[in-house]
């Protein structure tokens, strides 16, 4: 059976909580909603990401240090800013 992506439960990557996509480099600056650019996160796992900012956050979860580095790469943007 095939359900809609909408009611696809997503988990947290790092609690395991329910989560929803967060995209690391945001539409605004030219990030899409595609694997290299997505983390699923919790409520207050997304909430912390946007907090702190990406650089800061990597640095709390370093598991995603490199996919996030990868995605500002991908995206086309080499500072790693927050
Ligand atoms: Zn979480
Ligand atoms: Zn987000």
């Amino acid at each position: 059976m095939k359900f809609p992506d909408c009611a696809i439960v997503h988990r947290c990557e790092i609690c395991n909580d329910r989560a929803d996509p967060h995209e690391i480099v945001t539409r605004g600056a030219g990030g899409k909603r595609v694997d290299w650019n997505v983390i699923y996160l919790c409520l207050a796992h997304h909430g912390e990401f946007h907090d702190r900012g990406r650089t800061t956050w990597a640095g709390l979860y370093p598991q995603f240090a490199d996919k996030i580095w990868e995605a500002c790469l991908r995206a086309g943007r080499g500072r790693h800013d927050a």
